[in-house]
């Protein structure tokens, strides 16, 4: 079986893969998708047999992290067998198994997650209102999430807050949502509205650059720059002398590509190279028409192909960057 590392054209090293393991969601959040989507028929989806050898196949070459998303991975039926599966090579070939969920579902499965091995999830939440989170969710119940939410703290889960910045809508609660994280001891990253996917509505209107919104933060906030980085799109700060960090995706007005350590699996077994670009290998065709030799083979091909960086831009009426929703790679 082969071990060498995965490193692609530009030299970077792959540690980190992320899974969509189901394109499904139980919300429709107006900056993701639209109201009427079209999903997979389940019949073209990876089998959970697939999704694990794909991933043992990352783990045995170098992969040290994955992150299970989506759409919403814990709508996935047979998602606690895969988180298990996956969650016994933390410790050993893997430093971290997490997750990014809405956290509809989360008050259900947490002791099963923290059981299996995951340590730390990335909860949606956009608002703590709940009129405004059914208004962006269009249906969803903000109890729910934060009961979820609740749930995983309790069972020691740690959890980061993941708040899309959406100008007329929660823009006023960002510092409280700060406060808030930091009386409970979570993490918040903001992230700026990408152009992935078409949905009703121009995401140009709700476009907020976070540069604006760190300088109203650091008014209010005594934050202090820290080094951590995972390889992605986020910069980080302490907050106050708090163990909350603030992380700030802001992939239209600052790139990051420089050191891109990842890659993404899509639920139907397809491996995008990049976030931002079309680019991308059939990983369940050469599974299945070649085995695994195969399937090490097509991962090699996708790597000569990593695209230097996006070239993301938001601009009024413009089409979206790329036409896949970010549920289909997984944010
Ligand atoms: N359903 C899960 C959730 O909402 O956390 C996981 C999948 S969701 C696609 C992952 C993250 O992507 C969420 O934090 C969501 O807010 C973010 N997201 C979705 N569409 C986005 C877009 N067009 N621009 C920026 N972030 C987006
Ligand atoms: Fe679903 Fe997550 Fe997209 Fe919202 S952001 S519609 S919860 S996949």
């Amino acid at each position: 079986m082969r071990s060498d590392p995965l490193i692609d054209a530009h030299g970077r090293q792959i540690r980190y893969l992320r899974i969509s393991v189901t394109d499904r969601c139980d919300l429709r959040c107006r900056y993701c998708m639209a109201e009427q989507m079209t999903f997979l028929p389940r019949s073209a989806l990876l089998a959970l047999e697939e999704i694990a050898i794909i991933a043992e196949r990352f783990i045995a070459r170098g992969v040290r992290k994955i992150r299970l998303s989506g759409g919403e991975p814990l709508v996935r039926r047979d998602i606690g067998e895969l988180v298990r599966r996956l969650g016994g090579h933390v410790g050993t070939g893997l430093d971290e198994l997490t997750m990014t969920t809405n956290g509809t579902r989360l008050a259900q499965h947490a002791v099963a997650l923290r059981e299996a091995g995951i340590r730390r999830v990335n909860v949606s939440l956009d608002s703590r209102n709940a009129e405004t989170f059914r208004y962006i969710t269009r249906h969803g119940n903000v109890a729910e999430v934060l009961d979820g939410i609740a749930a995983a703290a309790a069972v020691g889960l740690r959890v980061k807050i993941n708040m899309v910045a959406l100008a007329g809508l929660n823009e006023e609660e960002i510092a409280p949502m700060l406060d808030w994280c930091v009386a409970e001891g979570h993490d918040l990253t903001l992230i700026e509205t990408m152009p992935l996917g078409a949905v009703d509505e121009d995401r140009a209107d709700r476009f907020v650059p976070l540069t604006r919104l760190f300088e109203d933060l650091s008014a209010r906030f005594a934050l202090s720059r820290d080094p951590h980085g995972t390889g992605g799109p986020a910069r980080y700060w302490q907050v106050d002398d708090s163990g909350t960090r603030l992380g700030l995706i802001s992939p239209l007005t600052a790139n990051f590509c420089d050191g891109c350590n990842r890659v993404r699996l899509t639920t139907e077994g397809k491996l995008y190279m990049c976030l931002g670009h079309d680019d991308q290998v059939d990983l369940k065709a050469a599974l299945r028409d070649g085995g695994v030799d195969a399937l090490d083979a097509a991962i090699d091909g996708a790597l000569a192909i990593k695209p230097a960086r996006h070239d993301f831009s938001i601009s009024r009426g413009a089409a979206p960057a790329v036409a896949r929703h970010m549920s289909v790679t997984g944010g």
